[in-house]
C-alpha cells in the first residue's frame, strides 16, 4: 500500500491546495494531509480550525485522511508508514526553498521520496497569504477557497475588526 503525506500550514488551506489534493489521491492508496504544527509563523486559525475545514473540504475523498504533527516532517512520515511527501509547485519562485527542503528530507530519511505536483494554470498565483490579505481587506474570496473556508475567514476579520473598533 502506497502511502504518501502531504504536509504543509493550511493556513488556511485554498482551492490551489484542494486541487493538489484531489489529484495526489489518485495516485496513491492513501493520502494523510498532515498539518504542521511547529511553525515560526504566527498562524490565523488555530490547528484545530485547519484540521476542521480540511476535514470538510476532503470529505469526498474516501482515501483521504486529516491529521496533525509537530516533529520533524519525514520523522513524522516515517511514523505512518509513508514513502512519499507530496509538496506542490506554483512558480519558479516556489522551486529553491522546496529543492532544499527536499533535499534536506532525503538526507535526513533517504528511503522517503518527495514528489512535486505542478499547481493548475488557475490556481498559479494562489496563496494562503494572498487569500487572508484579500479577505482582511473585506474582498471577495469566493472561488479561491472552498465555501467553509470563505465562511470562517469572513468570521474571523468580523472578530478582528470589531475587537479593533472596542479598542480604538
Ligand atoms: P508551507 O508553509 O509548508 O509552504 P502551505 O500550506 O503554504 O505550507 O503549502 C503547502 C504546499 O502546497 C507547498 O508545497 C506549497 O507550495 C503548495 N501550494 C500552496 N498553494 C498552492 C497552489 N495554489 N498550487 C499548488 N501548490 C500550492
Amino acid at each position: 500500500m502506497k502511502i504518501a503525506v502531504y504536509p504543509g500550514s493550511f493556513d488556511p488551506v485554498t482551492n490551489g491546495h484542494l486541487d493538489v489534493i484531489e489529484r495526489a489521491a489518485r495516485l496513491f492508496d492513501h493520502l494523510i494531509i498532515a498539518v504542521a504544527q511547529n511553525q515560526a509563523k504566527t498562524p490565523l486559525f488555530s490547528v484545530e480550525e485547519r484540521l476542521d475545514m480540511l476535514r470538510a473540504c476532503t470529505r469526498h475523498l474516501v482515501n483521504v485522511s486529516v491529521d496533525s504533527y509537530s516533529s520533524l516532517t519525514v520523522e513524522y512520515a516515517r511514523s505512518k508508514g509513508a514513502e512519499v511527501l507530496v509538496r506542490g509547485l506554483r512558480a519558479v519562485s516556489d522551486f529553491e526553498n522546496e529543492f532544499l527542503m527536499a533535499l534536506m528530507n532525503r538526507k535526513m530519511e533517504p528511503a522517503i521520496e518527495t514528489v512535486f505536483m505542478m499547481t493548475s494554470n488557475q490556481y498559479a498565483f494562489l496563496s494562503s497569504s494572498a487569500v487572508k490579505e484579500v479577505a482582511s481587506l473585506g474582498g471577495q474570496v469566493e472561488g479561491l477557497v472552498p465555501p467553509v473556508v470563505a465562511a470562517a475567514l469572513k468570521q474571523k476579520f468580523a472578530s478582528h475588526q470589531q475587537n479593533q473598533r472596542l479598542r480604538s
